[in-house]
Protein backbone atom coordinates (compact mmCIF):
# COMPACT_ATOMS: atom_id res chain seq x y z
CA UNK A 1 0.00 0.00 0.00
CA UNK A 2 1.27 3.85 -0.87
CA UNK A 3 2.23 5.27 1.84
CA UNK A 4 1.21 9.24 2.38
CA UNK A 5 3.09 11.75 4.44
CA UNK A 6 1.39 11.93 7.65
CA UNK A 7 0.24 15.29 8.49
CA UNK A 8 -0.59 15.62 4.99
CA UNK A 9 -4.03 15.94 2.79
CA UNK A 10 -3.79 14.00 -0.41
CA UNK A 11 -5.99 15.45 -3.12
CA UNK A 12 -8.39 13.11 -4.32
CA UNK A 13 -7.64 11.94 -8.50
CA UNK A 14 -9.85 12.91 -10.91
CA UNK A 15 -12.33 10.08 -11.93
CA UNK A 16 -14.44 9.05 -14.91
CA UNK A 17 -18.14 8.74 -15.32
CA UNK A 18 -20.49 8.21 -18.01
CA UNK A 19 -22.98 11.27 -18.64
CA UNK A 20 -25.66 9.93 -20.13
CA UNK A 21 -27.39 12.29 -22.99
CA UNK A 22 -30.81 11.87 -24.37
CA UNK A 23 -31.90 8.95 -27.58
CA UNK A 24 -28.81 7.36 -25.13
CA UNK A 25 -26.01 9.14 -25.98
CA UNK A 26 -23.31 8.67 -23.82
CA UNK A 27 -20.13 10.37 -23.27
CA UNK A 28 -17.41 9.45 -21.12
CA UNK A 29 -16.09 12.58 -19.23
CA UNK A 30 -13.77 13.01 -16.71
CA UNK A 31 -14.75 14.47 -13.34
CA UNK A 32 -12.94 16.38 -10.95
CA UNK A 33 -13.20 16.28 -7.72
CA UNK A 34 -14.49 19.93 -7.76
CA UNK A 35 -17.22 19.30 -9.81
CA UNK A 36 -16.86 22.29 -11.73
CA UNK A 37 -18.60 22.03 -15.36
CA UNK A 38 -17.33 23.76 -18.14
CA UNK A 39 -19.75 25.95 -20.40
CA UNK A 40 -20.00 23.36 -23.34
CA UNK A 41 -21.13 20.32 -20.61
CA UNK A 42 -23.20 22.99 -18.76
CA UNK A 43 -25.33 24.25 -21.94
CA UNK A 44 -25.41 20.39 -22.80
CA UNK A 45 -26.70 20.02 -19.61
CA UNK A 46 -28.79 22.51 -19.28
CA UNK A 47 -30.60 22.33 -22.57
CA UNK A 48 -31.83 18.69 -21.42
CA UNK A 49 -33.77 20.28 -18.40
CA UNK A 50 -37.89 20.17 -19.50
CA UNK A 51 -38.83 22.98 -17.89
CA UNK A 52 -41.78 21.37 -15.79
CA UNK A 53 -44.73 23.43 -15.25
CA UNK A 54 -44.74 22.39 -11.90
CA UNK A 55 -41.09 22.22 -11.26
CA UNK A 56 -40.81 19.51 -8.59
CA UNK A 57 -36.94 20.02 -8.20
CA UNK A 58 -38.02 23.28 -6.74
CA UNK A 59 -40.49 22.12 -4.28
CA UNK A 60 -38.40 19.53 -2.99
CA UNK A 61 -35.61 21.91 -2.77
CA UNK A 62 -35.79 23.22 1.24
CA UNK A 63 -34.51 26.80 0.03
CA UNK A 64 -37.04 26.54 -2.82
CA UNK A 65 -34.71 28.15 -5.65
CA UNK A 66 -36.27 28.54 -8.75
CA UNK A 67 -34.34 25.85 -10.77
CA UNK A 68 -35.85 25.99 -13.70
CA UNK A 69 -35.24 29.74 -14.47
CA UNK A 70 -31.69 29.29 -13.26
CA UNK A 71 -31.03 26.39 -15.55
CA UNK A 72 -32.62 28.67 -18.78
CA UNK A 73 -30.93 31.58 -17.71
CA UNK A 74 -27.58 29.21 -18.28
CA UNK A 75 -28.98 27.64 -21.66
CA UNK A 76 -29.31 31.41 -22.88
CA UNK A 77 -25.55 32.55 -21.53
CA UNK A 78 -26.77 34.33 -18.58
CA UNK A 79 -24.70 33.22 -16.17
CA UNK A 80 -24.63 35.68 -13.73
CA UNK A 81 -28.18 35.98 -13.93
CA UNK A 82 -28.67 32.19 -13.06
CA UNK A 83 -26.16 32.86 -10.06
CA UNK A 84 -28.52 35.60 -8.62
CA UNK A 85 -31.63 33.85 -8.94
CA UNK A 86 -29.79 30.81 -7.04
CA UNK A 87 -28.32 33.45 -4.45
CA UNK A 88 -31.53 35.25 -3.91
CA UNK A 89 -33.40 32.00 -2.48
CA UNK A 90 -29.92 30.34 -0.72
CA UNK A 91 -27.29 32.57 1.11
CA UNK A 92 -24.89 29.97 0.78
CA UNK A 93 -24.89 29.41 -2.95
CA UNK A 94 -21.35 28.55 -3.87
CA UNK A 95 -21.37 26.14 -0.93
CA UNK A 96 -24.30 24.83 -1.63
CA UNK A 97 -23.63 23.81 -5.14
CA UNK A 98 -20.62 22.20 -3.95
CA UNK A 99 -21.78 19.93 -1.39
CA UNK A 100 -25.53 19.93 -0.82
CA UNK A 101 -27.03 16.18 -0.96
CA UNK A 102 -28.66 16.29 -4.01
CA UNK A 103 -29.68 13.18 -4.00
CA UNK A 104 -31.89 13.23 -1.36
CA UNK A 105 -33.33 16.71 -2.24
CA UNK A 106 -34.21 18.39 -6.12
CA UNK A 107 -32.50 15.66 -8.22
CA UNK A 108 -33.96 12.77 -6.44
CA UNK A 109 -37.55 14.08 -7.80
CA UNK A 110 -36.21 15.64 -11.17
CA UNK A 111 -38.64 14.41 -13.97
CA UNK A 112 -35.75 14.26 -16.51
CA UNK A 113 -34.96 10.53 -14.97
CA UNK A 114 -38.14 9.21 -16.42
CA UNK A 115 -36.76 9.40 -19.79
CA UNK A 116 -32.56 8.84 -19.18
CA UNK A 117 -31.18 10.70 -16.28
CA UNK A 118 -31.96 13.63 -13.75
CA UNK A 119 -30.73 16.56 -14.37
CA UNK A 120 -27.34 17.05 -12.68
CA UNK A 121 -28.81 20.43 -10.78
CA UNK A 122 -26.42 20.85 -8.02
CA UNK A 123 -23.46 20.55 -10.60
CA UNK A 124 -24.97 23.04 -13.05
CA UNK A 125 -26.10 25.24 -10.41
CA UNK A 126 -22.30 25.36 -8.82
CA UNK A 127 -21.07 26.35 -12.34
CA UNK A 128 -23.20 29.39 -12.22
CA UNK A 129 -21.93 30.81 -8.70
CA UNK A 130 -18.10 30.10 -9.78
CA UNK A 131 -18.75 31.96 -12.86
CA UNK A 132 -20.48 35.15 -11.26
CA UNK A 133 -17.17 34.80 -8.28
CA UNK A 134 -15.06 34.86 -11.25
CA UNK A 135 -16.48 37.48 -12.60
CA UNK A 136 -17.15 39.53 -9.16
CA UNK A 137 -20.14 39.68 -7.33
CA UNK A 138 -23.86 39.83 -8.28
CA UNK A 139 -25.52 42.93 -8.12
CA UNK A 140 -27.79 42.03 -5.65
CA UNK A 141 -28.27 45.55 -3.02
CA UNK A 142 -30.07 46.18 0.25
CA UNK A 143 -31.02 49.89 0.62
CA UNK A 144 -33.60 50.87 3.03
CA UNK A 145 -33.81 50.01 7.41
CA UNK A 146 -35.91 49.80 10.00
CA UNK A 147 -35.05 50.93 13.48
CA UNK A 148 -34.19 48.80 15.73
CA UNK A 149 -31.68 46.23 15.51
CA UNK A 150 -31.65 42.57 15.60
CA UNK A 151 -29.02 40.37 16.80
CA UNK A 152 -27.90 37.16 15.54
CA UNK A 153 -26.08 34.69 17.53
CA UNK A 154 -23.81 32.49 15.98
CA UNK A 155 -22.72 33.10 11.91
CA UNK A 156 -23.08 29.11 10.13
CA UNK A 157 -25.39 28.19 7.54
CA UNK A 158 -28.48 29.49 9.71
CA UNK A 159 -27.27 32.31 11.19
CA UNK A 160 -26.00 33.84 7.84
CA UNK A 161 -29.04 32.99 6.05
CA UNK A 162 -31.05 34.68 8.54
CA UNK A 163 -28.62 37.86 9.05
CA UNK A 164 -28.80 38.26 4.67
CA UNK A 165 -32.30 37.91 5.09
CA UNK A 166 -33.25 39.97 7.52
CA UNK A 167 -31.01 42.82 6.05
CA UNK A 168 -32.96 42.03 2.54
CA UNK A 169 -36.11 43.24 4.94
CA UNK A 170 -34.69 45.99 6.05
CA UNK A 171 -33.13 45.61 9.47
CA UNK A 172 -29.73 46.51 10.60
CA UNK A 173 -28.11 42.95 12.03
CA UNK A 174 -25.52 42.59 14.35
CA UNK A 175 -24.02 39.14 14.19
CA UNK A 176 -21.75 37.85 17.05
CA UNK A 177 -19.52 34.86 16.20
CA UNK A 178 -17.07 33.48 18.34
CA UNK A 179 -14.54 32.01 15.56
CA UNK A 180 -14.65 32.62 12.06
CA UNK A 181 -17.72 32.95 9.91
CA UNK A 182 -19.11 29.93 8.21
CA UNK A 183 -19.47 27.45 11.14
CA UNK A 184 -19.45 23.83 10.80
CA UNK A 185 -18.60 23.94 6.45
CA UNK A 186 -15.71 26.37 7.93
CA UNK A 187 -14.43 24.13 11.27
CA UNK A 188 -15.50 20.71 10.15
CA UNK A 189 -15.59 19.67 6.83
CA UNK A 190 -12.95 18.61 5.37
CA UNK A 191 -11.31 20.39 2.53
CA UNK A 192 -11.09 17.86 0.43
CA UNK A 193 -14.68 17.98 0.09
CA UNK A 194 -15.16 22.25 0.29
CA UNK A 195 -12.02 24.43 -0.04
CA UNK A 196 -12.14 27.29 1.83
CA UNK A 197 -11.97 29.29 -1.14
CA UNK A 198 -15.00 28.02 -2.19
CA UNK A 199 -17.01 28.64 1.06
CA UNK A 200 -15.72 32.15 1.16
CA UNK A 201 -16.65 33.49 -1.71
CA UNK A 202 -20.43 32.89 0.17
CA UNK A 203 -19.15 34.63 3.06
CA UNK A 204 -17.09 37.59 1.25
CA UNK A 205 -20.09 38.23 -0.21
CA UNK A 206 -22.84 37.85 2.72
CA UNK A 207 -20.27 40.06 5.16
CA UNK A 208 -20.79 43.03 3.11
CA UNK A 209 -24.65 43.26 4.39
CA UNK A 210 -24.11 43.34 8.00
CA UNK A 211 -21.87 43.28 11.01
CA UNK A 212 -19.86 40.40 12.72
CA UNK A 213 -18.35 40.96 16.17
CA UNK A 214 -16.28 38.49 17.09
CA UNK A 215 -17.35 37.39 20.42
CA UNK A 216 -17.93 33.97 22.34
CA UNK A 217 -21.34 34.92 23.47
CA UNK A 218 -21.95 33.79 27.39
CA UNK A 219 -24.76 34.56 29.95
CA UNK A 220 -23.41 38.30 30.97
CA UNK A 221 -23.55 38.90 27.37
CA UNK A 222 -26.79 37.18 26.04
CA UNK A 223 -28.47 39.31 28.49
CA UNK A 224 -26.84 42.32 27.06
CA UNK A 225 -27.36 41.87 23.57
CA UNK A 226 -30.69 41.13 24.58
CA UNK A 227 -31.02 44.73 26.17
CA UNK A 228 -29.73 46.51 22.87
CA UNK A 229 -31.50 44.09 20.55
CA UNK A 230 -35.33 44.06 19.48
CA UNK A 231 -34.95 40.39 18.24
CA UNK A 232 -32.33 37.76 18.63
CA UNK A 233 -32.09 34.74 16.48
CA UNK A 234 -30.25 31.76 17.84
CA UNK A 235 -27.92 29.67 15.65
CA UNK A 236 -24.91 27.86 17.62
CA UNK A 237 -25.32 24.38 15.93
CA UNK A 238 -24.40 21.25 17.89
CA UNK A 239 -20.88 22.49 19.08
CA UNK A 240 -20.13 19.73 21.28
CA UNK A 241 -19.00 16.11 20.41
CA UNK A 242 -21.36 13.36 22.49
CA UNK A 243 -19.33 11.33 25.01
CA UNK A 244 -19.68 7.67 24.38
CA UNK A 245 -19.68 6.82 27.78
CA UNK A 246 -17.65 3.44 27.78
CA UNK A 247 -14.15 2.74 30.16
CA UNK A 248 -11.13 3.85 28.75
CA UNK A 249 -12.39 6.72 27.05
CA UNK A 250 -10.07 9.47 28.39
CA UNK A 251 -7.02 7.23 27.28
CA UNK A 252 -4.31 9.28 24.86
CA UNK A 253 -5.75 8.58 21.62
CA UNK A 254 -9.41 8.97 21.53
CA UNK A 255 -10.19 11.78 19.58
CA UNK A 256 -13.79 13.25 19.60
CA UNK A 257 -14.74 13.57 16.00
CA UNK A 258 -15.21 17.40 15.77
CA UNK A 259 -12.24 18.18 17.00
CA UNK A 260 -10.54 15.31 15.27
CA UNK A 261 -11.62 17.20 11.98
CA UNK A 262 -10.95 20.77 13.13
CA UNK A 263 -7.39 20.33 13.95
CA UNK A 264 -7.34 17.79 10.26
CA UNK A 265 -8.41 20.69 8.45
CA UNK A 266 -6.45 23.59 10.10
CA UNK A 267 -3.27 22.09 11.32
CA UNK A 268 -2.93 18.80 10.15
CA UNK A 269 0.95 18.88 10.36
CA UNK A 270 0.71 18.33 14.25
CA UNK A 271 -1.72 16.02 14.33
CA UNK A 272 -0.44 12.28 14.46
CA UNK A 273 -2.49 9.40 14.26
CA UNK A 274 -0.41 6.12 13.77
CA UNK A 275 -1.41 3.42 11.30
CA UNK A 276 -4.19 2.19 12.61
CA UNK A 277 -7.22 4.33 13.52
CA UNK A 278 -10.83 3.05 14.86
CA UNK A 279 -13.84 5.22 14.02
CA UNK A 280 -17.09 5.00 16.11
CA UNK A 281 -20.36 5.71 14.75
CA UNK A 282 -22.27 5.26 11.61
CA UNK A 283 -23.35 8.50 10.27
CA UNK A 284 -22.04 11.02 7.64
CA UNK A 285 -19.72 12.43 9.91
CA UNK A 286 -18.31 9.27 10.91
CA UNK A 287 -17.78 8.30 7.05
CA UNK A 288 -15.88 11.96 6.77
CA UNK A 289 -13.45 11.13 9.82
CA UNK A 290 -12.80 7.69 8.25
CA UNK A 291 -11.69 9.61 4.44
CA UNK A 292 -9.50 11.83 6.16
CA UNK A 293 -7.80 9.46 8.54
CA UNK A 294 -7.22 8.05 5.01
CA UNK A 295 -5.91 10.91 3.79
CA UNK A 296 -3.66 11.41 6.75
CA UNK A 297 -2.06 8.27 6.20
CA UNK A 298 -3.56 5.63 8.38
CA UNK A 299 -2.72 2.12 7.00
CA UNK A 300 -6.08 0.65 8.40
CA UNK A 301 -9.07 2.53 8.99
CA UNK A 302 -12.37 0.27 10.14
CA UNK A 303 -15.43 1.84 11.22
CA UNK A 304 -17.74 0.18 13.32
CA UNK A 305 -20.85 0.78 13.40
CA UNK A 306 -23.49 -1.85 15.66
CA UNK A 307 -26.38 -1.80 13.48
CA UNK A 308 -26.19 -3.49 9.83
CA UNK A 309 -26.20 -1.15 6.27
CA UNK A 310 -29.68 -0.51 5.88
CA UNK A 311 -29.97 1.42 8.97
CA UNK A 312 -27.43 3.60 8.51
CA UNK A 313 -28.43 7.13 7.93
CA UNK A 314 -25.75 8.11 5.05
CA UNK A 315 -25.73 9.49 2.00
CA UNK A 316 -25.17 6.50 -0.38
CA UNK A 317 -22.56 8.44 -2.58
CA UNK A 318 -20.40 9.29 0.73
CA UNK A 319 -20.42 5.15 1.77
CA UNK A 320 -19.64 4.40 -1.76
CA UNK A 321 -16.77 6.96 -1.54
CA UNK A 322 -15.36 5.70 1.63
CA UNK A 323 -15.35 2.21 0.51
CA UNK A 324 -13.54 3.16 -2.50
CA UNK A 325 -10.59 4.71 -0.64
CA UNK A 326 -10.33 1.62 1.36
CA UNK A 327 -12.09 2.21 4.89
CA UNK A 328 -13.12 -1.01 6.03
CA UNK A 329 -16.58 -1.24 7.31
CA UNK A 330 -17.96 -3.41 10.41
CA UNK A 331 -21.40 -3.78 11.00
CA UNK A 332 -23.41 -5.12 14.22
CA UNK A 333 -20.45 -4.57 16.17
CA UNK A 334 -20.74 -2.49 19.53
CA UNK A 335 -17.51 -0.79 21.16
CA UNK A 336 -17.75 -1.60 24.89
CA UNK A 337 -14.09 -0.88 26.02
CA UNK A 338 -11.11 1.43 25.17
CA UNK A 339 -8.20 -0.67 26.07
CA UNK A 340 -4.36 0.35 26.76
CA UNK A 341 -2.33 1.78 29.78
CA UNK A 342 -1.64 5.44 29.23
CA UNK A 343 -2.13 5.48 25.77
CA UNK A 344 -4.42 2.93 23.44
CA UNK A 345 -3.82 -0.31 22.34
CA UNK A 346 -7.50 -1.36 20.82
CA UNK A 347 -10.65 -1.40 21.08
CA UNK A 348 -12.93 -4.05 22.81
CA UNK A 349 -16.27 -4.67 20.82
CA UNK A 350 -18.89 -7.43 21.20
CA UNK A 351 -21.19 -8.52 18.01
CA UNK A 352 -24.72 -7.72 18.18
CA UNK A 353 -28.05 -8.74 16.55
CA UNK A 354 -30.65 -6.89 15.68
CA UNK A 355 -33.99 -7.39 17.68
CA UNK A 356 -37.68 -6.96 16.44
CA UNK A 357 -38.16 -4.41 18.69
CA UNK A 358 -37.51 -0.60 17.41
CA UNK A 359 -36.47 2.48 19.05
CA UNK A 360 -37.72 6.04 18.86
CA UNK A 361 -35.39 6.56 15.46
CA UNK A 362 -37.56 3.92 14.28
CA UNK A 363 -34.73 1.16 13.87
CA UNK A 364 -34.26 -2.11 15.18
CA UNK A 365 -32.42 -1.90 18.25
CA UNK A 366 -28.85 -3.89 18.40
CA UNK A 367 -28.44 -6.52 20.92
CA UNK A 368 -24.98 -7.78 22.03
CA UNK A 369 -23.96 -11.01 22.08
CA UNK A 370 -22.72 -13.03 24.81
CA UNK A 371 -19.26 -14.17 24.98
CA UNK A 372 -18.49 -12.22 21.26
CA UNK A 373 -15.48 -10.18 22.71
CA UNK A 374 -12.97 -9.51 19.90
CA UNK A 375 -10.11 -6.74 20.02
CA UNK A 376 -10.04 -4.43 16.94
CA UNK A 377 -5.75 -2.88 17.32
CA UNK A 378 -5.81 0.94 17.07
CA UNK A 379 -3.59 3.99 17.53
CA UNK A 380 -6.02 6.12 17.38
CA UNK A 381 -10.08 5.78 17.77
CA UNK A 382 -11.89 8.79 16.84
CA UNK A 383 -15.54 8.99 18.44
CA UNK A 384 -18.03 10.22 16.27
CA UNK A 385 -21.58 9.69 17.71
CA UNK A 386 -23.36 12.50 17.52
CA UNK A 387 -23.41 16.28 18.88
CA UNK A 388 -25.15 18.02 21.53
CA UNK A 389 -26.06 22.08 22.24
CA UNK A 390 -24.89 22.93 25.59
CA UNK A 391 -24.05 26.21 27.06
CA UNK A 392 -24.54 27.40 30.57
CA UNK A 393 -26.56 30.48 28.92
CA UNK A 394 -29.34 28.34 27.24
CA UNK A 395 -30.47 26.81 30.20
CA UNK A 396 -33.82 28.52 30.65
CA UNK A 397 -34.89 27.85 27.38
CA UNK A 398 -37.06 24.55 26.69
CA UNK A 399 -35.16 21.46 25.38
CA UNK A 400 -37.38 18.77 23.06
CA UNK A 401 -37.03 15.42 24.16
CA UNK A 402 -33.10 14.56 22.49
CA UNK A 403 -32.05 18.05 24.30
CA UNK A 404 -32.69 19.96 21.47
CA UNK A 405 -34.01 24.06 21.82
CA UNK A 406 -37.34 23.91 21.54
CA UNK A 407 -38.97 26.24 19.42
CA UNK A 408 -42.92 26.82 18.26
CA UNK A 409 -43.99 27.00 14.45
CA UNK A 410 -42.48 30.33 14.22
CA UNK A 411 -39.04 29.28 15.32
CA UNK A 412 -39.85 31.64 18.84
CA UNK A 413 -38.22 29.66 21.32
CA UNK A 414 -40.01 29.96 25.07
CA UNK A 415 -37.94 32.96 26.14
CA UNK A 416 -40.12 35.95 24.44
CA UNK A 417 -38.07 37.63 21.56
CA UNK A 418 -35.59 34.95 21.35
CA UNK A 419 -35.88 32.66 18.03
CA UNK A 420 -33.58 29.60 17.28
CA UNK A 421 -33.01 27.74 13.96
CA UNK A 422 -30.78 25.33 12.56
CA UNK A 423 -28.47 22.04 13.86
CA UNK A 424 -29.42 23.64 17.17
CA UNK A 425 -33.27 23.21 16.99
CA UNK A 426 -33.61 20.48 14.38
CA UNK A 427 -30.66 18.31 14.91
CA UNK A 428 -27.86 17.03 12.73
CA UNK A 429 -29.32 17.86 9.42
CA UNK A 430 -28.00 19.51 6.41
CA UNK A 431 -26.81 23.59 4.83
CA UNK A 432 -29.56 23.61 2.89
CA UNK A 433 -32.13 22.74 5.26
CA UNK A 434 -30.11 25.54 7.95
CA UNK A 435 -30.24 27.80 5.01
CA UNK A 436 -33.85 27.43 4.95
CA UNK A 437 -34.77 28.00 8.76
CA UNK A 438 -32.88 30.47 9.03
CA UNK A 439 -34.76 33.01 5.78
CA UNK A 440 -37.99 31.42 7.41
CA UNK A 441 -37.53 32.67 10.91
CA UNK A 442 -36.21 35.91 8.97
CA UNK A 443 -39.16 36.63 7.75
CA UNK A 444 -41.29 35.39 11.53
CA UNK A 445 -39.07 38.06 13.27
CA UNK A 446 -39.18 40.66 10.87
CA UNK A 447 -43.06 40.44 11.94
CA UNK A 448 -42.56 40.39 15.26
CA UNK A 449 -40.52 43.34 14.99
CA UNK A 450 -42.04 45.17 12.52
CA UNK A 451 -45.31 44.40 15.15
CA UNK A 452 -43.07 45.60 18.40
CA UNK A 453 -42.23 49.11 16.38
CA UNK A 454 -45.82 50.18 15.72
C1 LIG B 1 -18.32 16.79 9.58
C2 LIG B 1 -19.60 17.29 9.02
C3 LIG B 1 -19.81 17.21 7.64
C4 LIG B 1 -20.98 17.70 7.09
N1 LIG B 1 -21.14 17.62 5.73
C5 LIG B 1 -22.24 18.18 5.17
C6 LIG B 1 -22.39 18.19 3.75
O1 LIG B 1 -21.56 17.70 3.00
N2 LIG B 1 -23.52 18.76 3.23
C7 LIG B 1 -24.47 19.31 4.02
O2 LIG B 1 -25.45 19.83 3.50
N3 LIG B 1 -24.36 19.30 5.38
C8 LIG B 1 -23.26 18.76 5.96
N4 LIG B 1 -23.13 18.75 7.33
C9 LIG B 1 -24.20 19.34 8.15
C10 LIG B 1 -24.12 20.87 8.17
O3 LIG B 1 -22.78 21.31 8.25
C11 LIG B 1 -24.95 21.43 9.35
O4 LIG B 1 -26.26 20.92 9.23
C12 LIG B 1 -24.99 22.96 9.31
O5 LIG B 1 -23.67 23.50 9.38
C13 LIG B 1 -25.81 23.50 10.49
O6 LIG B 1 -25.78 24.89 10.46
P1 LIG B 1 -26.03 25.77 11.77
O7 LIG B 1 -25.94 27.18 11.31
O8 LIG B 1 -27.26 25.33 12.43
O9 LIG B 1 -24.85 25.43 12.78
P2 LIG B 1 -23.26 25.48 12.66
O10 LIG B 1 -22.79 25.25 11.28
O11 LIG B 1 -22.78 24.56 13.73
O12 LIG B 1 -22.89 26.98 13.08
C14 LIG B 1 -23.00 27.43 14.41
C15 LIG B 1 -22.10 28.65 14.61
O13 LIG B 1 -22.35 29.19 15.90
C16 LIG B 1 -21.11 29.56 16.50
N5 LIG B 1 -21.27 29.57 17.96
C17 LIG B 1 -21.50 28.52 18.78
N6 LIG B 1 -21.60 28.93 20.06
C18 LIG B 1 -21.41 30.27 20.05
C19 LIG B 1 -21.37 31.27 21.07
N7 LIG B 1 -21.55 30.96 22.35
N8 LIG B 1 -21.14 32.56 20.71
C20 LIG B 1 -20.95 32.90 19.39
N9 LIG B 1 -20.97 31.99 18.40
C21 LIG B 1 -21.21 30.69 18.71
C22 LIG B 1 -20.15 28.48 16.01
O14 LIG B 1 -18.80 28.91 16.12
C23 LIG B 1 -20.62 28.30 14.57
O15 LIG B 1 -19.93 29.20 13.70
C24 LIG B 1 -21.98 18.26 7.92
C25 LIG B 1 -21.79 18.31 9.31
C26 LIG B 1 -20.61 17.85 9.86
C27 LIG B 1 -20.40 17.92 11.35
S1 LIG C 1 -37.62 18.52 -12.48
FE1 LIG C 1 -35.71 18.26 -13.70
S2 LIG C 1 -36.43 18.54 -15.82
FE2 LIG C 1 -38.06 19.38 -14.53
S3 LIG C 1 -37.59 21.60 -14.28
FE3 LIG C 1 -36.59 20.55 -12.56
S4 LIG C 1 -34.49 20.14 -13.30
FE4 LIG C 1 -35.74 20.61 -15.15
Amino acid sequence: MTRIKQGSIQKKEPRSVIRVYPQGLRESVISFPNNTMNQQQATIESERCLQCYDSPCTVACPTHIDIPTFIGMIRSGNVIGAAEVVKTSNALANTCGKICPEEIFCQSVCTRAKQDSPIQIRELHFYATQMESRKGFSRLKVFSTIDGAVAVIGAGPAGLSCAFELTKLGHKVDVYEKDGIGGVPRNSIPSFRLANDELESDTNFLSRFFKTRKEDVNARLFEEIRHHHKAIFLAVGLGVDRPIGIPGERLKGVLPVLQFLHKAKIQPSVLSIGDRVVIIGGGNVSLDAAATAKRLGAESVVLIYRRSESEMRVWKSELNEARRQGVEIRFLTNPVAIVGKSEISGVMCRHTRLSKEKDESGRRVPVELKGSDFVIDADTVIVAIGQSVEAEWLEGFERTENGYVKVNKNFHTSVSGVFAGGDMVAGEGTIVQAVANGKQAAHTIHEHVSKKLR
